[in-house]
């Protein structure tokens, strides 16, 4: 389909308005912003017909690539049936079926109860009231305080910013948000008095919007004893880590820990619908059983959405069908190895990476400047301030994870020389 470029920019810079976007950049003389019209595999493609490769997997959604074929058909499929029913009071095939499939990915008796929402800050939210709830339910209201970790990024609606520890993101608002406690490290949390704790919320092993923050090895298991000792709940948040991108199903498998609560949304749906899921465990599930003020008084409209369900459902058969996490190792292994020339670059001061997730820290430009540079070399991505991100689809090629590298070494080179 020919689409007239400058007459959508103009369109979007009249009426748009974008999510973290400075406007008086996007609208200036010369802005062109890039509008991509096309995906196929790992790469998109713009209205000018030029490709990239998706660098951050469309701002981590992404997992085997746009256009995937089963994906695309079972979306197909369910719009054939339905696209949407209300799940206050009724069910839905794929949402009944997602539900079990979700929980089935855990230990048994674990994870048992999944509820649907729509994004990462919703399945975020869910969390924080079904466990403000269930002390309100068990005779403990003291435990009202949540705590979570600087530099922790939770979502952006108000309860999730509420977690926020970004001061630049979260500071602002804190007039309005729920006052979270805030702490650098597992010892400061054994400060506090944990009688009152209601919950601790953590992105494990690595931060993400903090610039990809690594965890020291074994902090997860440490915090999951600690919560279990005290009886304070433990919310992951796996909303980025979720679906193989450290290169296990989930990364708290990595430390063989399961929380009271897991966020799940990003992947969820293969990275093509908004679709959230929390899931919980029995304990805290009976607690909301009686009678009707025992309710969990949450829920949206698109609660349960069969679309989303329908590609949820497809993304979990791709992993099962086409053994993803066992080819993700060999691709994570050589980004390992693209990257460590990277780090004697003079321009790079440090480079982390947790499975399929690279961050890159440049110096002597901006990770702005940097990414803009990289376009021109084939890739988009996104940087958070001087950190580049690199976290491709997982059906990229060898070929093209080398191009990455390569095009983030040509805008180095270009915007720092
Ligand atoms: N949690 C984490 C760890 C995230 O990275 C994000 C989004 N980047 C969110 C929650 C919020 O998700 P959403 O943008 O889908 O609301």
């Amino acid at each position: 389909m020919k689409h007239d470029t400058r007459y959508l920019q103009q369109l979007d810079q009249a009426h748009g308005w974008h999510p973290f976007t400075q406007h008086s950049q996007w609208c200036a003389a010369g802005s062109e912003p890039l509008v991509l019209a096309e995906g196929e595999g790992a790469l998109l493609r713009d209205t000018e017909g030029r490709e990239y490769i998706d660098g951050n997997s469309s701002i981590w959604t992404n997992l085997h690539g746009h256009r995937h074929p089963r994906i695309n058909a079972a979306i197909r499929a369910q719009l054939d049936r339905v696209a949407h029913t209300s799940f206050l009071g009724f069910t839905n095939p794929p949402a009944a079926q997602l539900a079990a499939e979700l929980v089935a990915l855990w230990p048994a008796d674990t994870l048992t109860r999944c509820f649907l929402s729509d994004d990462g800050s919703t399945a975020i939210e869910v969390a924080l009231k079904m466990a403000a709830q269930f002390w309100q339910h068990t005779g403990q209201p003291r435990r009202t305080k949540f705590v979570a970790f600087s530099g922790a990024y939770h979502g952006d609606t108000m309860g999730a910013s509420s977690l926020g520890g970004i001061d630049l993101f979260h500071g602002r608002f804190a007039a309005w948000q729920f006052p979270a406690i805030h702490v650098q490290a597992l010892a400061d949390l054994k400060k506090l008095d944990a009688s009152e704790l209601a919950a601790v919320v953590i992105e494990p092993l690595i931060q993400g919007a903090a610039g990809m923050r690594l965890w020291p090895p074994g902090m997860l298991a440490e915090l999951r004893a600690w919560c279990s000792s005290n009886d304070v709940f433990l919310i992951i948040d796996e909303v980025m880590t979720g679906f193989g991108r450290t290169g296990r199903m989930f990364a708290c498998e990595h430390e063989e820990v399961v929380p009271d609560f897991i966020a799940l949304a990003k992947g969820l749906s293969g990275g093509y619908l908004p679709l959230a899921a929390t899931l919980t465990t029995e304990r805290v599930f009976g607690a909301f059983l009686g009678g009707p003020e025992r309710t969990l008084f949450y829920g949206h409209s698109y609660t349960g959405n069969q679309l989303g369900c329908a590609a949820a459902l497809a993304n979990l058969a791709i992993f099962r069908e086409d053994r993803v996490l066992e080819h993700l190792a060999g691709k994570i292994a050589r980004l390992t190895a693209l990257l460590v020339p990277l780090k004697s670059h003079p321009s790079v001061s440090d480079i982390r990476q947790c499975g399929f997730i690279a961050g890159i820290d440049v110096r002597g430009a901006t990770g702005a400047a940097v990414c803009v540079a990289a376009r021109h070399h084939g890739l988009l991505t996104r940087p958070i301030r001087d950190t580049i991100v690199l976290m491709p689809p997982y059906c990229i090629t060898d070929a093209q994870l080398a191009q990455c590298v390569r095009a983030i070494e040509q805008a180095l080179y270009e915007t720092t020389a």
